[in-house]
């Protein structure tokens, strides 16, 4: 459902991104893990041209995405930023409508039983009327996600979800991706939350330097990951 093929990105004559492919089949999970600066969120950025990619190819379901479509492929892809990026002047009921209306061009009733849908499916039913302000990190990262579910995408996409949260309330943020996962969603994650790597992902990416280094379902890498640096890498971390 999503292919990347060779991309590469450079800042300043420096080449963060060295050529990156790979793909997604529908309902699949690919957990995108590697050290600070290793490129996790240019590559993420990149797939829904946030970033535009210096060379490089991406399609979705196969179509390209290009700049001349790009709000059109955008629509199709949810991002999750690790700020949750929530309007704060909007209740989470608006917010999780609002894109619904305005980029799908749903029908306004329409739109706020799909956000009813998706927040009940993250736990905050009871959350409708109030604002992101009056919200725990962790409720204001489940709108979010709901928020990206109600466009109903063909892939979301994580750039560290859990990490601007105080641990307790990351297990409940963990918990709604989880269940997306099991549920058959599409899903990218980058995150350095090992617990779900291994029960959620299908197949876990370490990237250094801009480089795949290496990558292979969750088991093999946690038990006999090949290459010395992703064995030093999921020792610090896991
Ligand atoms: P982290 O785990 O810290 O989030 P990351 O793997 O997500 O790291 P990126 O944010 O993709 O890494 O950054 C990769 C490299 O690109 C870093 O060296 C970073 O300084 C550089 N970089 C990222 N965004 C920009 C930008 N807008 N302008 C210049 N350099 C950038
Ligand atoms: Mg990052």
């Amino acid at each position: 459902i999503l292919d990347v093929r060779e991309v590469r990105k450079a800042y300043n004559g420096l080449e963060v991104l060295k050529g990156i492919s790979f793909g997604l089949y529908r309902g699949e999970t690919k957990v995108l893990i590697g050290p600070s600066g290793s490129g996790k969120s240019t590559l993420l950025r990149c797939i829904n041209y946030l970033t535009v990619p210096d060379k490089g190819r991406i399609f979705l379901n196969g179509d390209e995405v290009l700049d001349t479509n790009i709000d059109a492929m955008r629509a199709r892809m949810g991002f999750v930023f690790q700020d949750f990026n929530l309007f704060t002047h909007l209740t989470v009921l608006d917010n999780v409508t609002l894109c619904q209306v305005k980029v799908n061009g749903v029908d306004k009733k329409e739109a706020i039983s799909r956000a009813q849908q998706e927040l009940e499916r993250v736990g905050l039913s009871d959350k409708a009327d109030a604002y992101p302000a009056e919200l725990s990190g962790g409720q204001q990262q489940r709108v979010s996600i709901a928020r990206a579910l109600a466009m109903d995408p063909d892939v979301l996409l994580f750039d560290e979800p859990t990490s601007a949260l105080d641990p307790e309330l990351t297990g409940e943020v963990v918990r709604v991706m989880q269940q997306l996962a099991s549920d058959g969603m599409t899903m990218v994650v980058v995150t350095h939350e090992m617990g779900f790597a291994r029960q959620a992902a299908d197949e876990i990416i370490f990237l250094e330097h801009g480089h795949i280094v290496e990558q292979g379902p969750p088991d093999v890498m946690f038990q006999q990951a090949s290459n010395d640096r992703t064995r030093a890498f999921l020792n610090i971390i896991a």
